[in-house]
């Protein structure tokens, strides 16, 4: 008999440069029950990213073809291109008895969220709005416009915090990663959507003009 309980499904999402990433990256290498679901894409590859690794970089085609046979658990369109989730990867992962993290946009959350109640959402939100540009301008992984069109999408993507059900704040990343695992033990109360503490920092960073 198989010792191996389903994995859950955890959705994080958050605007660029929230540190949404590293975050994501500390908490697969701090513990082995989790799995990262490589996403697909019709973006090109940035220097540095693998494929199969980073995300799965398929033709607009491809992914076309992938929708037609029901293959993704979500997908979207995002800063032009497309991204999605392979529903079949996600499921053999979570049958090991992995919890599987999916970091993608609040689309795909939405999605999730209809589609798998169980999923737990974080939405991760930078201490402040001047921050979140420093770290933009600082990654030089985008051209100047594109900076111009991120700062833009992130401030409205940052507007779909209260729709998730946790809410963290990185200030720094060893206390966003460990109230994260908090969060993986159901210990993250503090840290929930409804929270009026979580409520009145994030409307903060919303409207700080900083
Ligand atoms: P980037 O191109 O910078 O890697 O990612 C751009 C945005 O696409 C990020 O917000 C990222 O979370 C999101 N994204 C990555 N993979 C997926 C996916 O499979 N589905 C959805 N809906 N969004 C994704």
């Amino acid at each position: 008999m198989s010792t191996n309980r389903r994995g859950g499904l955890i959705v994080i999402s958050a605007p660029s440069g929230a540190g949404k990433t590293t975050l994501v990256r500390k908490a697969l290498n701090s513990r082995n029950d989790l799995a990262f679901s490589i996403s697909y894409t019709t973006r090109r590859s940035r220097a540095r990213e693998k494929d199969g690794v980073d995300y799965c970089f398929v033709t607009e085609n491809e992914f076309q073809d992938m929708i037609s046979r029901d293959e993704f658990l979500e997908y979207a369109q995002v800063f032009d291109h497309w991204y999605g989730t392979s529903r079949n990867s996600v499921e053999a992962l979570r049958t090991r008895g992995k919890t599987v993290l999916l970091e993608i946009d609040w689309q795909g959350a939405a999605q999730i969220r209809q589609r798998e109640p169980s999923a737990v959402s974080v939405f991760i939100l930078p201490p402040s709005r001047a921050e979140l540009e420093r770290r933009l301008r600082g990654r030089g992984t985008d051209t100047k416009e594109n900076i111009g069109r991120r700062l833009r999408d992130a401030l409205t993507d940052m507007s779909q915090w209260p729709k998730f059900d946790y809410v963290l704040i990185n200030k720094d990343i060893g206390t966003a990663l460990t109230q994260f695992k908090s969060i993986l033990d159901g210990q993250g109360d503090a840290h929930r959507v409804a929270s009026p503490t979580v409520r009145r920092k994030a409307e903060q960073i919303l409207t700080d003009n900083a």
